[in-house]
């Protein structure tokens, strides 16, 4: 494919290759390299944060409506090169190139655009005479460099997530997208170089182990957010406990969806063949965990399989595919075998998919898997794949309980005519988010993250400024 590609991380102001190991960067679709790209060393990231550090004291003393300015071209240009970052995730990760364009660029403009705005209208308390002869006032100032670890799910979208509100509070910042999807970060990081000035924003690829490790226990590194598994969640604890980092965290997700009997059943069942296999279900938010009312389970069952038998991927012309393959090889292993441990359960049922296609490429049947209940594996850990799992409960109470019994806490959903139910239940669900009769819809104004083990800090919305800012207390006695 005749594809302009950019291979060097981005120090300081300055594009380089990486010296370190090289990694193979391939193309989910069919397996092939796409190329062979050089990580960071540790001589490089030391130098990247060097210069994010050394940046800072201008950066963070920029008026909001400059940094505000500089979101705003940012977002200009992504939407003006909006192919050619599509044509690149969607080779990168498998994706079909018109849903990128049509679903993820926009949202990813967006978030800059939101941000652009927020970080000029940030509230907070008033100034006052709070003390007797003592005027308070509350600042809110930037942390200083923020290491900003990406997942390779939406590799772009994540990096915006991270970016945009980082940038927006003044803080200045070193990127490391995934080792497995490094292409459009890197072509960000042109676009990033050309509008702000240097060492406020720094690429670098490369593996967890290696770059991200070196990159988190960086002394000069004052917050780092990560959106990743609940096990590097961890690892940026560990190094967060040297020198007291901050740290926002963005991990994993099993969301339940909680289908009452009065549920329209047709817009469940397009709903959850949307909402349960975008991405190849490669998301934290997919709607995978649907507890079905005694009534409605088994029309839901038949609908639902039939739904996600009718699912488009691995065409030839790309515009008809709905769906994706898995990143890896090793992700479509690990689908697979949660599905294979779920055959050999006994009450468990493969309604529909199952298998891995023949052919090439890392693709994966739409699986729906009926019968599970809720001590299963399958209901109980993340899959991030193509697979849905469908529990019959008897009363909202055990749906409930259920759909609350898990270690994490990242989204959820509640469908249901009866909007008075509809509410009682989200308001005892443990999530950080809860749709009603819809799922997985995020707009840029409202905050999202999780609790438990999914996590905490927010993504988008004012609370994502909040988290890369600290409030401070200025206080003047008067004379
Ligand atoms: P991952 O944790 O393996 O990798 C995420 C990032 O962390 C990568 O850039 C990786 O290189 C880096 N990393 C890994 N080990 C590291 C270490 N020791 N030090 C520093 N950095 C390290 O996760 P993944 O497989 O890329 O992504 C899938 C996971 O992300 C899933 O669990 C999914 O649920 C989660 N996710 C969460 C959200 C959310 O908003 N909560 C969104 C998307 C994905």
């Amino acid at each position: 494919m005749d594809m302009e590609m950019d291979t060097q991380l981005l120090i300081g102001g300055k594009f380089e290759q990486g010296q370190g190991a090289p990694e193979r960067i391939v193309n989910p679709r069919n397996g092939q390299l796409i190329v062979e790209l050089p990580e960071g060393s540790d001589a490089q990231v030391d130098t990247a944060v060097e210069a994010a550090a050394r940046a800072f004291d201008a950066w963070s003393r920029t008026t909001p409506a400059e940094r505000s300015a500089a979101l705003l071209k940012i977002a200009d240009a992504i939407e003006r090169d909006a192919e050619s970052y599509a044509d690149l995730e969607s080779l990168n990760c498998g994706k079909p190139r018109h849903l990128v364009l049509a679903d993820e660029i926009p949202a990813i403009v967006d978030c800059f655009r939101f941000f652009a705005g927020a970080c000029r209208t940030v509230h907070g308390p008033l100034a006052g005479e709070y003390l007797p002869g003592h005027t308070s006032m509350v600042r809110r100032d930037p942390i200083g460099v923020v290491a900003s670890i990406a997942p390779w799910n939406y590799p772009l979208m994540m990096a915006a997530w991270k970016v945009a509100p980082a940038l927006a509070a003044g803080n200045t910042i070193v990127l490391k997208p995934s080792e497995q999807t490094p292409l459009t970060a890197l072509k960000l990081a042109r676009t990033l170089a050309e509008i702000l000035p240097e060492g406020v924003a720094n690429v670098i690829a490369g593996r967890g182990a290696t770059v991200g490790q070196r990159l988190i226990n960086h002394s000069a590194v004052a917050m780092i957010s990560l959106t990743g598994d609940v096990g590097t969640g961890r690892k940026v604890i560990a190094a967060a406990q040297a020198t007291l980092k901050r740290t926002h965290l963005e991990l994993g997700g099993k969301a339940p969806v909680i289908v009452f009997d009065d549920a329209d059943l047709e817009s469940v069942v397009g709903g959850l063949r949307t909402f349960g296999f975008y991405n190849a279900g490669q998301d934290c938010t997919a709607a995978c965990r649907v507890y079905a009312g005694p009534k409605l389970y088994d029309n839901l069952v038949a609908d639902l399989s039939s739904a996600a038998g009718s699912l488009k991927f691995n065409q030839q012309d790309d515009s008809e595919n709905e769906i994706g393959p898995l990143i890896s090889e090793r992700q479509r292993e690990r689908v697979s075998s949660f599905v294979e441990r779920a055959k050999a359960t006994k009450h468990i049922e493969i309604a529909t998919g199952g298998m891995q296609p023949a052919g090439s490429g890392f693709y994966y049947q739409p699986t729906v898997v009926a019968g599970a209940e809720q001590g299963d594996e399958i209901v109980r850990r993340e899959v991030f794949g193509p697979v849905i799992s469908v529990t019959r409960f008897s009363d909202v109470e055990q749906a409930l309980q259920w759909a609350n019994d898990s270690d994490y806490g990242l989204a959820s959903s509640v469908w249901t005519k009866d909007i008075g139910r509809a509410m009682q239940a989200a308001a005892r669900l443990r999530y950080g988010c809860t749709w009603i009769n819809c799922h997985f819809m995020l707009a840029n104004e409202m905050p999202h993250g999780g609790l438990k083990q999914s996590g905490y800090g927010k993504d988008l919305s004012m609370y994502a400024l909040e988290d890369y800012t600290v409030p401070r207390h200025i206080m003047v006695k008067l004379p």
